[in-house]
């Protein structure tokens, strides 16, 4: 079995493109199925009105139920929200239901609009008895308000980025809007980790993106690649990870590998943090 390390801190992630479609969300729960399965303490905050992570993750998120979006508003804690994954009993997630949906204009009004999941988050993490190695966060497909209240509560951003035509389109939108927050709001802010999905290695096109990701950002993009199977587009709706569902399939090895790449990565991603941290 792969060796993986407990990171030394926290690693809190977000997993966001404003592209839909792209695989941030089977990203966000296949990974963190990765490490849950490894007795890592996880927990996947889905900050996307659809739900879709909520789903693969076994949580129930009817509209009414407790939710992040009563986090958000201020009316629960994340501990009053969070539900245990049935496959996995070191994974924890705080539901999103169509409830959140009205959220980003919500939200426009608040006093200290872009920090409410950040401090929901510090102060969940403060007084857990568990400590958690990584926290995943899944985002909607926009720039909006709940993705810069996701980029406050992280120090580290996971674009996935799909192997198709136009892979690097909205990119430079989406680095820039890290960049902003990275300025005003977040300094730590790191994009550590670009992960290429829907790969199809028998197409040139895929290898092309790849290659182009890479030239760009060499350091940021993992090796692995997250090939395209229907095993993980099937998972969701048997309320399940691919990690589950189908544990010797070529989705499940991909995210187990692309988990280790990330956790091999903790020790210089955390010192990089902290330096930006040390110089504010
Ligand atoms: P996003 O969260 O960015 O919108 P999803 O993870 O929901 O993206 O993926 C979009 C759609 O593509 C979903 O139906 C999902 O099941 C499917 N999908 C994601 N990754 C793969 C893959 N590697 N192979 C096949 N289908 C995939
Ligand atoms: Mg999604």
């Amino acid at each position: 079995a792969a060796e993986f390390k407990r990171p030394a801190r926290t690693r809190r992630i977000a997993v966001a493109n404003q592209k839909g479609g792209v695989g941030k969300t089977s990203t966000a729960v296949n990974v963190a199925a990765a490490f849950a399965q490894t007795g890592m303490n996880v927990l996947v905050v889905d900050m996307d009105p659809q739900g879709n992570a909520s789903t693969a993750l076994g949580a129930k998120h009817n509209s009414g139920d407790p939710s992040v979006y009563d986090v958000i508003e201020g009316r629960a804690t994340i501990a009053d929200v969070m539900q245990t994954c049935p496959d996995y009993e070191t994974l924890h997630v705080v539901p999103a239901s169509i409830d959140l949906s009205g959220a980003d204009l919500e939200l426009a009004d608040m006093p200290d609009r872009n920090n409410l999941m950040r401090h929901a988050l510090d102060d969940f993490l403060a007084d857990s008895d568990v400590h958690y190695d990584y926290v995943l966060v899944d985002c909607p497909p926009s720039l909006g308000l709940l993705v810069i209240n996701a980029m406050c509560a992280v120090s580290e951003m996971l674009i996935p980025i799909q192997a198709e035509y136009y892979a690097l389109e909205g990119l430079g939108q989406l680095i820039n809007t890290i960049g902003l927050v990275q300025s005003n709001f977040n300094p730590e802010l790191l994009v550590s980790t670009m992960l290429v999905t829907m790969f199809d290695r028998r197409t040139l096109l895929s290898r092309e993106v790849y290659e182009e990701v890479k030239s760009h950002y060499p350091s940021i993009v993992l090796d692995t690649t997250i090939p395209r199977t229907v095993k993980i587009s099937e998972a969701p709706s048997f309320a399940q990870t691919v990690v589950t569902y189908d544990p010797r399939g070529m989705g499940a090895i991909a995210y187990r590998e692309a988990a280790l790449e990330i956790n091999n990565r903790s020790a210089v991603v955390l010192e990089t943090i902290a330096s930006r941290r040390n110089e504010e």
